[in-house]
C-alpha cells in the first residue's frame, strides 16, 4: 500500500504531492479515465478551463464515493479570460462544470507579459478566496519577474507556481526563489511527455531497483519536494505512475538524474505565450 506525502503550502492548506493531470485527455473519456485514477488512489487532480475537460473531471468526482474533503482539485483561468471581471465570470464557468461549490486551487495559468493583465487578475483571485470559494490561489508559468511584481504591489504570495519542470529542465534557479518566499513548486510535464525516459541515468537506477523509468523520474521530483500529476490514459501506467511513492533513491542517484538538465523544454517559454 503506497502513501502519499502532503505539503503544506503557504497558507496552513495541505496539497497531496502526487496527483493526476489530465491535458490532452479527451473531453469524452476524461470521466473514465478520473474514475480509474481514483480507483488507484489518486486525490488529487490538475484541469484548466482550457483542456476542455471540466465537465468529464467533475462528472467523475461525482461519481466516486470518495468523499470531498479527501480530494484536492485545481482548475486554471484561460488567458482570454484575464482581467477583474472577467476572471470572476471564468471561475464560475469552471466551477459549474465541475460541480464543485467550493475549489482546492484555482491558477492564472500564464503570466502572458504582452497583455499586462494578471495584477487585476490575481486581485479578483484574492476576491474569490476572500469569499470562501476557493482554498488556496496559485499561479502557473510565472517567471521570478511576475511573481516580483505581485509582491511589490503588496497582494498575496502565491501559495504554488507550477512550471515546466523535469530532468532536462531543472528550473534551479526559479526553485531557489519559490524557497526563499514559501512559494510551493508545481512541476508540470514531470516525465517531460516521456522524453526523459530512455536517459541513460533514468534506465540506470530503474534497472537497479527493478523499477520503471517513469517511477524512478517520479520517485526524484518527490524527493526534490515538486508537486507532481503525471498524465496517462493507460491503465497500466496510472497505476505504475502511482507506485513511484513507494520508490526511495539514494543521494547519488537523485544527483545523476538532476545532472540530466540542459534547460529544454518541451512546452512554450513563458515569455512568449499571449
Ligand atoms: P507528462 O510528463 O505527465 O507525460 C504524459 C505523457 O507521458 C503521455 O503521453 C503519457 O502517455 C506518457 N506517460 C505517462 N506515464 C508514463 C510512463 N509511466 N511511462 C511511459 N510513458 C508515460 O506530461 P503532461 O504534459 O501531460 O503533464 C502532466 C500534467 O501537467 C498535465 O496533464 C497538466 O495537468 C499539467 N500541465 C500544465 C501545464 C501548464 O501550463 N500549467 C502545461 C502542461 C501540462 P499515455 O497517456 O498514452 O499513457
Amino acid at each position: 500500500m503506497t502513501t502519499v506525502p502532503f505539503i503544506e503550502l503557504n497558507d496552513g492548506v495541505s496539497i497531496p504531492q502526487l496527483g493526476f493531470g489530465v491535458f490532452q485527455v479527451e473531453p469524452d473519456e476524461t470521466q473514465a479515465t478520473v474514475e480509474k485514477a481514483l480507483e488507484v488512489g489518486y486525490r488529487h487532480i490538475d484541469t484548466a478551463r482550457i483542456y476542455g475537460n471540466e465537465k468529464g473531471v467533475g462528472a467523475a468526482l461525482a461519481a466516486s464515493d470518495v468523499a470531498r474533503d479527501d480530494l484536492f482539485v485545481t482548475t486554471k483561468l484561460w488567458n482570454s479570460h484575464q482581467g477583474y471581471d472577467s476572471t470572476l465570470r471564468a471561475f464560475d464557468a469552471s466551477m459549474e462544470k465541475l460541480g464543485l461549490d467550493v475549489l482546492d486551487l484555482y491558477l492564472i495559468h500564464w503570466p502572458t507579459p504582452a497583455n499586462d493583465t494578471f495584477v487585476d487578475t490575481w486581485k479578483a483571485f484574492e476576491q474569490i478566496k476572500a469569499d470562501g470559494r476557493v482554498r488556496s490561489i496559485g499561479v502557473s508559468n510565472f517567471r521570478m519577474q511576475d511573481l516580483q511584481r505581485l509582491f511589490d504591489e503588496g497582494l498575496t504570495v502565491p501559495s504554488v507556481n507550477q512550471i515546466e519542470l523535469h530532468p532536462a529542465l531543472t528550473q534551479d534557479t526559479l526553485r531557489a526563489f519559490h524557497a526563499e518566499h514559501g512559494i510551493a513548486t508545481e512541476a508540470w510535464s514531470p516525465l517531460a511527455q516521456g522524453a526523459v525516459l530512455q536517459e541513460k541515468a533514468v534506465t540506470d537506477v530503474a534497472a537497479a531497483h527493478g523499477a520503471e523509468p517513469g517511477q524512478v523520474v517520479l520517485a526524484w521530483h518527490l524527493a526534490l519536494g515538486n508537486i507532481v500529476f503525471p498524465k496517462s490514459v493507460t491503465p497500466e501506467r496510472i497505476e505504475s505512475n502511482f507506485a513511484s511513492t513507494g520508490l526511495t533513491l539514494s543521494e547519488d542517484e537523485l544527483q545523476a538524474i538532476s545532472a540530466i538538465n540542459r534547460d529544454e523544454r518541451v512546452g512554450p517559454d513563458p515569455s512568449e505565450v499571449s
